[in-house]
């Protein structure tokens, strides 16, 4: 099988009936690159930023920041790189950021929240992305956005910084799409209003789910609230799915769920358009999609949003793939 698999390097994602979807890879450092080319990704669906912070006594300067954010735009030779700005907080800790403790950590001052208050850190990475955008195809993502107002002020201020570094004669790229993680459900919800603002999104799954089941993703003891294919967490991703195809935008997932084999087939007939993942699970979904029928897929997924429990979602993906 693995043979068979790698046989798909150089090829598109393209179903049976002749759609084709990206396959993009999660990636955390500019080292991982090599395994997306290995793996044949055709692009980075979520380069996660925060490890560029992590492991370390102080904030990476602006240069550092640039360099890795060049280096992964060089790298994958003008195919698309999402960066996802700064998610700290959570499970993730700065200890030089000295935040005070949380009873909620999961619901605290993170991410978005975090950089919106905390702009110096924001405009020190912004300025490092703009700076970078000539070499290669770069997306911009705010990770855990929950409202428009926090998208507008996120957008707001890399507009500030962008005018600031072009009347400084710096080099910027015209076209930067602009998105955001849906990982949180009041923007899923929301969705066909935040479609006619962003120029795309990505499902973030892990957060999306802990937060619509209130259940903390790292917490073994409600870990059976966990679940990927409940029709609750299906019908919220086909309303982001179609929010985005109404304002003619793209919707993708750099969830864990993206590279699921029981979601891969409902996710395809829901339209998916990009499918992140670690980039070892790349060519296994690419041999699964090329064996599916997208049509066939869209009939499923119509059936299994009616369904009632997780455990009949399972049973009418295996008896649709089979
Ligand atoms: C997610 O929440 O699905 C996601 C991709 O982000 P992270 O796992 O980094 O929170
Ligand atoms: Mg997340």
């Amino acid at each position: 099988q693995k043979a068979e698999w790698a046989k798909l390097v150089n090829e598109s994602t393209v179903s049976k009936d002749g759609h084709h979807v990206e396959l993009a890879a999660n990636i955390g450092t500019p080292n991982d690159l090599k395994g997306v080319a290995a793996n044949g990704g055709e692009g980075v669906g979520l380069y996660r930023t925060e490890f560029l912070y992590m492991g370390r006594e102080q904030l990476p300067t602006e240069e550092e920041q640039f360099e890795a954010y060049k280096a992964v735009l060089e790298g994958m030779n003008g195919k698309p790189v999402v960066v996802r700005t700064l998610d700290i907080g959570g499970d993730k800790e700065l200890p030089y950021l000295e935040l005070p403790k949380e009873m909620n950590p999961f619901l605290g001052f993170r991410a978005i929240r975090l950089c919106l208050e905390e702009q110096g850190i924001f405009r020190t990475q912004l300025r490092a992305l703009l700076r970078a955008s000539t070499f290669g195809n770069l997306k911009i993502m705010f990770p855990m956005i929950a409202t428009l107002d926090e998208f507008r002020s996120a957008k707001a201020i890399l507009e500030e910084e962008k005018q600031k570094l072009i009347s400084e004669g710096q080099k910027v790229a015209d076209q930067i799409e602009l998105g955001i993680m849906v990982e949180i459900p009041s923007t899923a919800v929301l969705a066909d209003q935040f479609a006619k603002e962003v120029d795309f999104f990505s499902v973030g799954t892990n957060d999306l789910i802990q937060y619509t089941m209130a259940a903390d993703r790292m917490n073994q003891r409600v870990s059976y609230l966990y679940q990927p294919y409940s029709p609750s967490i299906l019908r919220l991703v086909k309303m982001v799915i179609d929010a985005a195809h109404a304002e003619g935008k793209w919707a993708g997932m750099c969830g864990e769920m993206a590279g699921d084999e029981t979601a891969i087939p409902i996710l395809l007939g829901l339209g998916l358009d990009e499918f992140s993942m670690s980039a070892t699970s790349i060519l296994k979904a690419r041999s699964l999609i090329k064996n599916l029928n997208k049509s066939d897929m869209k009939n499923l997924a119509d059936e299994v949003l009616n369904m009632q429990t997780t455990s009949q979602v399972v049973d009418a993906v295996n008896a649709a793939i089979k």
